[in-house]
């Protein structure tokens, strides 16, 4: 190389050689290409996603190793990263269905599905039913010749209810259908669809398995080999697949999830019990609450409830602004999954599409503020809540 003039040396940098140790974090391979000594191999890595790595758009080792790392984590064989969550779901929605068929969803889905789920059936002619999340004899009587999927959240945005995944995904597998788990709330330390039946399984990585709230990410994770083929081969046409930053930065986070999923579980549990017994507020909507619509289903499903609570304040709309106003600590601020408490008034920003009536169907009153617990230290969250109330 050094035959070469200052421009062409600039251009081709000297890599880094090792020997005898490497590097003890997950390397970020930031590059959009691999070179190759060797044409043939270049050839046989165009043609398979499991040869060389080729393409970043195809695959990429940073990459790699988070989607090895999240299948490992849900066990399934294999999983696909991409650039958000919603490119994960889309790139299993599209990457599966074709015009004419039919799928099942349960009713409350996030807000980005829920759009999506319109236009499916707008612009694709692939029509939905929805049926409630914990309602097998529900999903069984939707099926139709057409249907080829059901779709899932483990727990639900934002008033937290539970799917009976091991009762909705036998109706799947019965019917022969696809079924589909967003287990973005749960985790896969809190719950692992694969093992109740489900095919896929989806995440938003941007909420708790990055956790820090830096970066935008989604994956899904397969339980058999043709369907993972099948998903990849789409989602590198879609141009969904995940960026090697992105990967690592989520990596990184992914190695304290389950000290992260311990202090929002207990924070949660604390504030959302404080709160239920607090004379300014009216109902605490968490499933680690007895009172919670999916407690019983909960209790089956999942060893703990999650970071996500709302609350409805006794004095509706008004109160519920105030509140949102009063807070100091707690950030107002979308998203969930991070380390900060974040709250948000689903009404007026993440479901502010619904009119009345839809709102009422998902059971949010105008009042109702959610709330992300973070891992600061409860006490803190708890008197900044009180104050706010006060
Ligand atoms: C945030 C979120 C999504 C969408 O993920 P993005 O990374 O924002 O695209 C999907 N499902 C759930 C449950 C989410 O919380």
């Amino acid at each position: 190389m050094s035959e070469h003039r200052p421009e062409t040396r600039t251009v081709h940098l000297p890599h880094p050689v090792l020997e005898g140790s490497k590097p003890i974090t997950v390397p970020l391979y930031q590059t959009s290409g691999f070179v190759f000594d060797d044409p043939a191999v270049f050839a046989d890595g165009m043609g398979r996603p499991d040869g060389a790595f080729v393409y970043g758009r195809l695959s990429n080792p940073t990459v790699r190793s988070m989607e090895d790392a999240v299948a490992g984590l849900e066990g399934g064989v294999g999983a696909v990263a991409t650039s958000s969550g919603m490119g994960a779901i889309n790139s299993v929605l599209l990457g599966l269905l074709k015009p004419g068929d039919h799928m099942i969803a349960q009713r409350a889905v996030y807000g980005g599905t829920a759009a999506m789920l319109a236009d499916l059936a707008a612009r694709f002619g692939i029509e939905v039913t929805h049926v409630p999340e914990n309602d097998p004899e529900a999903a069984r009587a939707a099926v139709r010749p057409q249907t080829r999927l059901l779709y899932l959240e483990t727990i639900a945005n934002p008033m937290t209810q539970v799917a009976d995944l091991p009762g909705m995904c036998a109706v799947a597998r019965e019917a022969g259908l696809i079924s589909v788990v967003d287990n973005t709330f749960a985790s896969p330390l809190l719950c692992r669809p694969l093992e109740h039946g489900a095919d896929i399984v989806v995440h938003s990585t941007t909420k708790y398995l990055s956790g820090h709230t830096d970066v935008l990410g989604g994956v899904a994770v397969f339980a058999d080999e043709a369907l993972h083929r099948k998903v990849w081969s789409f989602a590198i046409e879609l141009g969904a697949t995940a960026d090697p930053f992105a990967a690592w930065l989520t990596l990184r986070g992914m190695q304290t999830l389950h000290l992260r999923m311990e202090r929002h579980c207990s924070n949660t549990r604390i504030l959302a019990t404080r709160l239920a017994e607090h004379p300014a507020v009216d109902v605490v909507h968490w499933p680690g609450l007895p009172s919670h619509p999916s407690y019983e289903v909960a209790a089956r499903v999942l060893p703990d409830f999650g970071g996500v609570f709302s609350f409805d304040l006794a004095g509706g709309r008004a109160a519920g602004e105030k509140f949102m106003g009063a807070v100091r600590l707690a950030l107002l601020a979308p998203s969930l999954g991070g380390v900060e408490t974040l709250i948000l008034h689903p009404a007026t920003t993440s479901h502010r599409s619904l009119d009345a009536e839809a709102l009422a169907r998902h059971g949010i009153g105008e009042g109702t503020v959610r709330v992300a617990v973070g891992i600061e230290h409860v006490e803190d969250l708890w008197a900044d809540f009180e104050q706010a109330l006060a």
